[in-house]
C-alpha cells in the first residue's frame, strides 16, 4: 500500500483517508462496537464520522478511535499516522521536541503522543524464552536531581555511593537467536529479578550471564554458565552476554543522541520502544508501523501517565 513516510503521506493526505486506513487495520472494515463487542448491525452516522451499535440494548456512539491510542486526542489522525510512522522506524527514536517541530504541535503534546506509542510498542507476550538465553543487567536513568534536592545527607551519601543505587537497574532478557525483553527495576535487588527470569525463560533451558552476585543463586532449574568479566574472560567457548551488550549499545545511544536524558519515573516505557524495534529490526518501516498499529486498542490517558506514584 505504502512503502515509506512519502508515500504514506501522499496516500491519506485527509481525515477521512486515516479513519478508513483505521477502521479497516482494526476492525478488517467492519466496525466492532468497542463498548459491547456486537458487530452484526452497525449504522454509519455523521457521514461516516461515527457509527452507532445496533444491539438494542446498547446503542451507542462511537468512532474507530474509541479505546485505542488516539481516544480522545484534538491531534489529527494524519499528524497521529505520520508520528507513528517516525517513531516505529526511527532507529535511535525522536524526542518529543523534535516531533512537536516536525508535526506543528506542542512538545507537551508530542511527548504525550510518543508515551502513546509506546503502549503500541509494550511487549505482552507470555510465551517463554528457550534455548540459548542470555541474561545481563545495566544502569541507567538517574533516580535524583543532580542537586539531590529534598534528600537526607544519609540519602545523598547512599545515591552518590555507586551508580547501581543512584539510578534503575535494567535486565536483559534475550534468545541468543531470537527477542530480547527488557525491564526496569528500581535497584538490583535479586527476588524481582529473579521472579522476571522465571516469568520469562522455560526451566531447564541454558542461562549465560556474567559472574554478578545477582545470577549466583537461585538459578537451579536452568543450566546456569557464567563469563568472569573481572578476570577479562568476555566469552568462554559459546558462552558470552553480548546479544544483549550489544542491545545496551543500541539503547544508550538513544539516549546520548536522541533523548539525552530519560525520566526513571518512565524508563520501562523507553526499553519497550527500543526493544520493540531491535526485536523488529529484519523488518521494513511500512511493516513495522503495519504491526505496531494492531496493538492500537490500548489506551494510556495523561492522567494515567502524570501520576504520581
Ligand atoms: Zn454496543
Amino acid at each position: 500500500m505504502f512503502k515509506n513516510l512519502h508515500e504514506l503521506l501522499l496516500k491519506m493526505p485527509t481525515e477521512k483517508d486515516c479513519r478508513d486506513y483505521l477502521i479497516q487495520q482494526r476492525w478488517n472494515g467492519k466496525p466492532v462496537c468497542p463498548y459491547c463487542g456486537f458487530d452484526s448491525k452497525t449504522y454509519v452516522i455523521e457521514g461516516g464520522k461515527r457509527f452507532k451499535c445496533g444491539s438494542k440494548e446498547c446503542g451507542k456512539k462511537y468512532s474507530v478511535t474509541v479505546g485505542t491510542i488516539f481516544e480522545s486526542s484534538q491531534i489529527p489522525l494524519t499528524k497521529w499516522l505520520n508520528a507513528c510512522y517516525v517513531v516505529t522506524a526511527h532507529k535511535k527514536g525522536i524526542s518529543s521536541h523534535q516531533l512537536g517541530r516536525d508535526l506543528g504541535v506542542t512538545q507537551r503534546s508530542a511527548w504525550f503522543m510518543i508515551h502513546r506509542i509506546r503502549e503500541m510498542m509494550k511487549n505482552v507476550s507470555d510465551v517463554l524464552l528457550q534455548g540459548a538465553i542470555e541474561v545481563d543487567e545495566t544502569y541507567m536513568a538517574r533516580k535524583y536531581k543532580s542537586d539531590y534536592v529534598g534528600l537526607s545527607p544519609e540519602e545523598v551519601d547512599y545515591a552518590q555511593k555507586s551508580p547501581y543505587k543512584s539510578k534503575g537497574a535494567v535486565v536483559g532478557i534475550k534468545e541468543r537467536s531470537g527477542d530480547i525483553r527488557v525491564f526496569a527495576f528500581d535497584d538490583r535487588k535479586q527476588a524481582p529479578i529473579k521472579q522476571a527470569i522465571y516469568n520469562n525463560v522455560m526451566e531447564g533451558s541454558r542461562i549465560m550471564t556474567d559472574e554478578a552476585f545477582l545470577y549466583r543463586t537461585g538459578l537451579e532449574k536452568y543450566q546456569h554458565s557464567a563469563v568472569f568479566h573481572s578476570k577479562h574472560e568476555w566469552v568462554r567457548n559459546d558462552v558470552h552476554t553480548n546479544g544483549v551488550e550489544n542491545f545496551w549499545g543500541v539503547m544508550k545511544r538513544a539516549i546520548n543522541g536522541t533523548w539525552h536524558q530519560i525520566s526513571y519515573k518512565h524508563l520501562q516505557a523507553y526499553c519497550n520502544e527500543c526493544s520493540y524495534r531491535y526485536n523488529t529490526r529484519e523488518m521494513k518501516d511500512c511493516d513495522r508501523f503495519t504491526l505496531s498499529l494492531n496493538n492500537m486498542e490500548r489506551r494510556l490517558t495523561w492522567v494515567g501517565l502524570t501520576k504520581k506514584d
